[in-house]
Parts: structure tokens; C-alpha cells; sequence
């Protein structure tokens, strides 16, 4: 019935008759924060209605573009926003604070109960998917946050929101110009849609980490049994895609490197709660990429007086316990490369200098077997 619809408004107001909106549009005020930063040509036409985004009330979680002869309609259901809030404010209420290098997590709550919290906000999706008839709204914990928890749970959310948008408009794009329309072109174009604002404001971490969160949760709901899209890359090409998308940015390699800063521990953290939801041993899942970061976000914070020296020296001790020597000659030549030792001049040494110089002091610290793998 609906698809006979040719004007994508059409499509967008008869769904919103049915699940009038209550409360605000989030992906409307989404849209007009990101549409600054989006090409002219999209745009326009969503100025001219070719291209309209809605947000329905259901509780469903649900984000889909169709398209039809006039256009496309972008659909976003209210319970979509509300499982990212829930989400991001579950795992966020692990963070005891956090800095641009990364994110301490842990201890605000134990990691079983943000697992548990997790697990059962996933179990409501489940059962919306499952029974979506049912009009109960997705719950997210109510426990005090600090507030720049708060506000970092406000930011993950927001950003996944406007990544999730961003491939969607992408999708849209596509049909328009009548290319080829599949799941990894949309990443492909969404990601270009989605980093623009992040490039103009040189705001880099947060919106790779929310970008990177969503591919994350929804591999998770696959572990626990919910389909998302058979068309969806599987999460760690998908990820690993869209981080070599990052490199068409005008940055360089390690810029990116300290981009996926947070992203990484986000996406170790997402490692824990699927091994506590599994009811199986924490394990250790970090790929050399994974561990040569947590090293360059330590050593960041370091520098930046947030971690002590002899806690990057812990964090140096346990992954070369999880990783081995071989691997971990890999990483530390790799954390060496990025961080050079610079020479003396007159000018202060900026904050990668002074990475590179605090690498080379600490080595006495480190533990005796690993000395030799790092720079000194
Ligand atoms: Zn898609």
C-alpha cells in the first residue's frame, strides 16, 4: 500500500498519522546541527523534498530509507533513539572520567552491572523485535552520573544518532544519483557526511567513537541473537573499512591513530560486557592495532598529567603478559615510529615531542623483559 506512494512526504506524513510524534524530533534538530556541514547538493534536496527524514513514534527501534519515483523517505522510529540513549548511558556509567586520549572506564559501577544493564536493555530490543505491538518504551538505568558523564553520554548519543542519519542521507544520495546503492557504499558516503562537521570543528575522538559504537552495538545484538540486516558488513570489516575511510581525511596517519583513541576503548569495553552477557571469562580480544593504541592514549594521558608513570608501566606489564614478546616487540616499535625522539631546539616541544621524549625516560621503569622493545 505505502510503497504505491511516489512523494517521499507523502510516505513520511501518512506513517506519521499513524505514530504521531510526541515530544521532540531528535533527528529533525540532528539534521539541522549537521545539515551546516553537509554538501550543497544534499541539501537542497531535502530543501526540496526529494529527500525527507521523519521520526515516528514507536517503539521499535528502527532506521530505514525507502525509495520511491519522487525521492527517498528517511524513517527513524523514537524507540531507535531511545535504545542508543539507553546504551550509551549504560556504558557511560563505567567512565570515571575521561580525557581526549580515552576514556578510564570501570569502577563507576562494576562491570557486571553494566553488563547486566546492557544484556537487558538488548532483551528489550529483543522483545520489541520480537513482539512490537507492544507499546512499552525501552528503559534506560536510571543511576547518578557525574556530570561530565552525563555529558558524554549526551555527545556518544547524539553523534551515533547523526552517524546512523548521515548513512541513511547516504543511501538516499545514492539512489539519486542512480549508483550502486549497498550497505558499504552508504558507510562509505555516510562517513564522508558524518566527518565534515567533526573536520570543521577539529573535534575529532568523540564522533569516531560514536561511529565506531554504533557498528559495535549492533555486532553485539548479533551475538545475542537479533538480525539486524543481512546486507550489514560484518562489524569488524565494516569497522575496519570505515577506519580506512578516515584516511581520506586531511590527516595523517597518526592523527587518525589518536582519533580511534576513544573508539578503542569503547570497543574493548563492548569486548567485556559481550564476554559477561556470554557468561564467559573476560578474555582478551585486543589485536595488535587495539593494543598499540591503549599504549599511545596511556602515554597521552601521561603527558597530559591525567595518569601517573607508573600506571602507563602497569598497563605496559599486563599487555605484554596478554600479548606476548613478539607481539609486543610489534607494538612498542610501532608506539617508537609514531613518537620519535626529537631534537633539542629552542622552541617549547609540542605535545607528540613530549610524548616521544617521556617514552625514552620511562624506559628504565619498564618491566626488565620488555626494556629492550621500546625506544630508550
Ligand atoms: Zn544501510
Amino acid at each position: 500500500m505505502l510503497s504505491r506512494l511516489n512523494s517521499p512526504s507523502a510516505y513520511v506524513e501518512r506513517l506519521q498519522r499513524k505514530y504521531p510524534l510526541v515530544g521532540d524530533d531528535r533527528i529533525g534538530q540532528i539534521y539541522a546541527i549537521t545539515a551546516k556541514s553537509l554538501p550543497a547538493e544534499l541539501t537542497r534536496l531535502v530543501d526540496q523534498h526529494a529527500i525527507v527524514l521523519g521520526t515516528i513514534s514507536k517503539t521499535r527501534p528502527d532506521a530505514y530509507t525507502v525509495h520511491l519515483r519522487e525521492g527517498s523517505a528517511i524513517v527513524f522510529t523514537t524507540g531507535m533513539m531511545d535504545f542508543i540513549y539507553a546504551v550509551t548511558r549504560s556504558i557511560t556509567g563505567m567512565f570515571v572520567g575521561h580525557g581526549n586520549a580515552g576514556i578510564e572506564y570501570q569502577k563507576a559501577i562494576g562491570l557486571g552491572d553494566v553488563a547486566d544493564l546492557v544484556a537487558g536493555i538488548f532483551t528489550q530490543w529483543m522483545n520489541q523485535r520480537r513482539w512490537y505491538h507492544r507499546s512499552k518504551q525501552i528503559n534506560y538505568p536510571r543511576f547518578r552520573l557525574s556530570e561530565e558523564a552525563q555529558q558524554i553520554a549526551e555527545t556518544l548519543a547524539k553523534n551515533a544518532e547523526a552517524f546512523i542519519m548521515c548513512h541513511e542521507l547516504a543511501h538516499a544520495m545514492n539512489a539519486h544519483k542512480g549508483g550502486d546503492d549497498t550497505e558499504e557504499n552508504a558507510d562509505a558516503l555516510g562517513l564522508k557526511y558524518f566527518m565534515s562537521a567533526a573536520v570543521i570543528n577539529n573535534q575529532h575522538r568523540m564522533p569516531v567513537a560514536s561511529m565506531m559504537l554504533v557498528v559495535r552495538i549492533f555486532a553485539s545484538l548479533e551475538r545475542v541473537g537479533v538480525h539486524i540486516s543481512s546486507d550489514y558488513l560484518q562489524s569488524a570489516e565494516r569497522t575496519e573499512k570505515l577506519r580506512r575511510g578516515l584516511r581520506e581525511l586531511p590527516a595523517s596517519e597518526l592523527d587518525i591513530d589518536e582519533m580511534m583513541t576513544i573508539a578503542v576503548s569503547l570497543q574493548e569495553l563492548m569486548d567485556d560486557v559481550d564476554d559477561v552477557i556470554a557468561g564467559v571469562a573476560r578474555g582478551n580480544h585486543q589485536d595488535d592495532y587495539q593494543c598499540y593504541i591503549g599504549l599511545l592514549s596511556r602515554l597521552e594521558e601521561v603527558v597530559r598529567g591525567r595518569i601517573t608513570e607508573e600506571e602507563f608501566v602497569r598497563g605496559v606489564d599486563e599487555i605484554g603478559r596478554n600479548i606476548g614478546i613478539a607481539r609486543m616487540s610489534k607494538v612498542a616499535n610501532r608506539l617508537g615510529t609514531s613518537y620519535p625522539s626529537c631534537p633539542l631546539t629552542e622552541s617549547p616541544p609540542s605535545r607528540r615531542e613530549l610524548m616521544g621524549l617521556r617514552l625514552r625516560e620511562i624506559n628504565s621503569r619498564l618491566p626488565e623483559n620488555l626494556r629492550s622493545l621500546f625506544p630508550s
